[in-house]
């Protein structure tokens, strides 16, 4: 075979491509704040504006690159826009984009530790440091019987713990078997969906899954949870899972840990901790408060890819055992066979997760964690709770809206008084502004205001902005009613 052309960027194209790309995206940041944070296209929009087919022969990348301004950037929501207050936040950050660049540069699949070592030692290594920069309990350590991995989301973490608390509790028979519909499981009816998803993909049955009740903070109620434990196992039920949530989704609720690992213990039921979002708080000590009760847990996972200046995917899941989360989920054809997993001196992160293959992504943690130092971390964690204390006291002081929920963290829950009509009115006149982001939830049957102060970018103006614009609105809303 002669040597043939070659449709490839070479790597003189590659620099200089690479230096335009990374240029336009250090002008995005600076000109962020002029973009509308809500995209305001109408579905379809974008793809009307792409061409049927694709080309036949390459492009210039330049042309590329054009129509990710012309056609692209119209439909992107601005999730870094410092006035961006909606949902959770995705974070991120320089030093996470430029890992995650390296990432993508180096290219590897991480599946296993013979496939690019360092891409485990790495992460075994940072979800090390995180205990102890969290506090975390020592079991979670790699030293110890335990260990944490990186996963793409919570969603896959909780599925993760719940196979492994499957398996542990019918002696790993479920796994040759399938389940025989008397597993059982219980969360709060605050928890996220996704451990619903995870119930009805684990093969438990949606209809084995419990939504135990919650005090007036939002957060689940202990006895209630003792109760349908006891009812069910006298009904023959075998009460296998607890996801107990520090930082739920609609309001940042903490679940009474130490009272729900207690029954967890007594019962010999797996407790999943779900701090997907409020986890990253326990960088500094004084939100350490939220974890006391952790030493119960079988699981545990936190995001930093949404408070930890850690770009989307990034889930930290840890387990006490890791030898039950392992037996659950490996599996060993002979293609994957070599000397270094049988030696037994290494993990091997296919089996501590849904897909076998997996990406470099403890290089965008490590360079967070390296360029901010612990100390910038807690100083920008200590912002943003300061951001939303300072907008929950001025709700409060406020004759015109109220609180909906405490504020333990970096969410206010908030409504304006006069019902739920002139709240969904003044969210969506707001979001249509593009000035501003926020979405709602549901709290006590009445729609609730939602405001979360963790975009990387957000400071004391943006949030003062928010607030003016938000009681002015809601002053013209009344207005015209
Ligand atoms: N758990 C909680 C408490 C959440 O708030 C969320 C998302 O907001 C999730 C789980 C799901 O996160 P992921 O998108 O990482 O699956």
């Amino acid at each position: 075979m002669t040597e043939s052309k070659s449709y490839h960027m070479s790597p003189y194209e590659f620099r200089k491509q690479g230096r335009a790309v990374v240029d336009w995206i250090a002008d995005y940041y600076e000109n962020i704040e002029s973009y509308p944070v809500l995209s305001q296209v109408q579905p379809g929009e974008i793809r009307k504006s792409l061409p049927e087919s694709p080309p036949e022969q390459g492009e210039p990348f330049d042309a590329i690159l054009k129509d990710i301004r012309d056609k692209i950037l119209p439909g992107v929501t601005h999730w870094q826009s410092p006035n961006f207050f909606a949902f959770f936040p995705a974070n991120t950050s320089g030093p996470s984009i430029l890992g995650e660049l390296l990432s993508a540069g180096l290219g590897v699949q991480g599946m296993l530790w013979a496939a690019s070592p360092a891409c485990t030692e790495l992460e075994t290594h940072v979800m090390d440091w995180l205990v102890d920069m969290m506090e975390l309990p020592g079991t979670f350590k790699s030293s110890n019987t335990g260990g944490g991995v990186i996963q793409d989301s919570a969603s896959s973490a909780s599925l993760c713990a719940l196979i492994a608390a499957r398996e542990r509790a019918t002696g790993y028979a479920s796994n040759e078997r399938g389940c025989d519909g008397r597993l059982t499981v219980y969360t709060s009816n605050q928890a996220h969906s996704s451990i619903e998803k995870g119930v009805k993909i684990a093969g438990i049955g949606r209809e084995n899954i419990r939504l135990i009740g919650v005090d007036d903070t939002f957060a689940m109620s202990p006895e209630a949870l003792q109760a349908k434990i006891r009812e069910d196992r006298q009904t023959g039920k075998i009460p296998c899972f607890v996801s107990a949530t520090v930082g739920t989704t609609s309001s940042n609720a903490v679940d009474p840990l130490p009272d729900i690992g207690r029954i967890c213990r007594e019962e010999g039921v797996w407790l999943h901790v779900d701090a997907a979002m409020g986890g990253t708080a326990t960088l500094c000590p004084e939100f350490r408060y939220i974890h006391e009760g952790l030493e119960y847990a079988d699981s545990y996972c936190f995001n930093p890819h949404k408070w930890m200046f850690t770009n989307f995917d990034c889930d930290c899941f840890y387990v006490a055992d890791r030898a039950t989360l392992i037996r659950a989920l490996s599996i060993l054809p002979e293609y994957l066979r070599n000397k270094a997993t049988e030696s037994g001196a290494v993990i091997d992160y296919r089996d501590w997760q849904i897909p076998l293959g997996r990406r470099f992504r403890s290089l965008k943690l490590w360079f967070v964690i390296r360029y901010y130092g612990i100390e910038g971390l807690q100083y920008h964690i200590r912002r943003h709770v300061e951001l939303a204390r300072n907008f929950a006291k001025w709700v409060e002081e406020s004759d015109q809206f109220e609180l909906a929920a405490p504020v333990p963290l970096n969410l206010v829950c908030f409504r304006y008084v006069g019902g739920d009509e002139i709240n969904q009115k003044l969210m969506d006149r707001l979001n249509q502004t593009g000035k501003l982001y926020l979405t709602h939830t549901s709290l006590n049957d009445r729609m609730t205001l939602r405001f979360c102060a963790g975009q990387t970018y957000t400071e004391v103006r943006h949030v003062k902005t928010a607030w003016k614009l938000i009681q002015e609105t809601a002053k013209a809303l009344k207005a015209e009613c």
